[in-house]
């Protein structure tokens, strides 16, 4: 069994877009506090994606447009840096899940910007869909049937939905956004939690946004403590433990000034993992 969480991490994965979203540049300062803090946790590098991967979730024109920088990315500008990037973040995203399916239990990757993407189209700093990338990468491979994805960022995943709606691929992901108008009362949200991860039974893996924008200090959310969101964390993990479902998690939307505030939300979610799968309450 492992004794560490392996976090899926390659500096090639960081671009400083100019941008609101501090996330781009989030994976780099992320890492570094959780290997200052001793959470148990090895750095694996991830095997970028290949643009055919990219294309299972995404318009072909749109893939090439936006590598080649002709095509705006998510966060609006054409940026060969931010490009360079995208097949490492995506690649990370789905090096984590195989990390996870492997062990039957977690893995980390320590990336945000995905579910805004939609099949044809980037925006809300989100260029490709690495969560739907991963989910069809994994099934054309034959390594899943199907996937849950358990979506916690303050906002809708309209853009997860887009491409489960235009490739018709509904029976492959069970998809869980809490942005599309769950209810915002805490209690209610914390103890529905046990019955979603219940809803994924038929799913080999769960894909776990663990958005720190939901937070009640965040400028584009609003109403979860800190506590909240480290129960929330804590009960995800504890019941896909509870019934062996592998679960790979990132990091999604967090917007608070000073970002310190959002980091500290991000060590939360390590410290629930840590706390659940290992027992370390570090
Ligand atoms: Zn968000």
């Amino acid at each position: 069994m492992n004794e560490t969480i392996p976090v899926f991490y390659d500096a090639r994965q960081v671009s400083q877009p100019v941008s609101f979203s501090p996330s781009a540049a989030k994976p780099r300062r992320v890492v570094e506090r959780w290997q200052a803090r001793w959470f148990p946790i090895d750095i694996v590098v991830p095997q970028p994606l290949t643009e055919a991967q990219l294309r299972l979730a995404h318009d072909a024109a749109y893939v090439d447009g936006v590598l080649n920088c002709r095509i705006a990315n998510g966060f609006g500008g054409k940026d060969p840096a931010v490009a360079a990037s995208l097949l490492w973040t995506t690649g990370s995203m789905l090096s984590a899940a195989r990390g996870a399916l492997a062990s039957g239990r977690v893995a980390v990757s320590p990336t945000s910007g995905f579910h805004h993407a939609g099949h044809a189209w980037g925006r809300g700093f989100c260029t490709f869909n690495g969560l739907m990338t991963t989910v069809l990468s994994l099934v054309a491979s034959g390594e899943v049937r199907k996937v849950a994805i358990l979506d916690c960022d303050e906002h809708f995943g309209d853009g997860t939905e887009d491409i489960i709606n235009t490739l018709d691929a509904r029976h492959l992901v069970r998809h869980v956004t809490v942005g599309a108008g769950y209810s915002r009362d805490p209690d209610r949200f914390l103890d529905a939690l046990p019955g979603i991860i219940e809803s994924f039974l038929d799913c080999d893996l769960i894909l776990y946004q663990a958005g720190a924008d939901p937070h009640v200090a965040d400028p584009l959310g609003g109403w979860l403590t800190t506590d909240q969101l480290f129960e929330r964390d804590y009960r995800v993990f504890t019941c896909a433990r509870r019934h062996g479902i592998p679960i790979a998690w990132n990091l999604a939307g967090g917007y608070q000034d000073p970002f310190e505030e959002v980091l500290r939300i991000h060590d939360n979610t390590m410290r629930a993992c840590a706390a659940v799968f290992f027992g370390d309450s570090t």
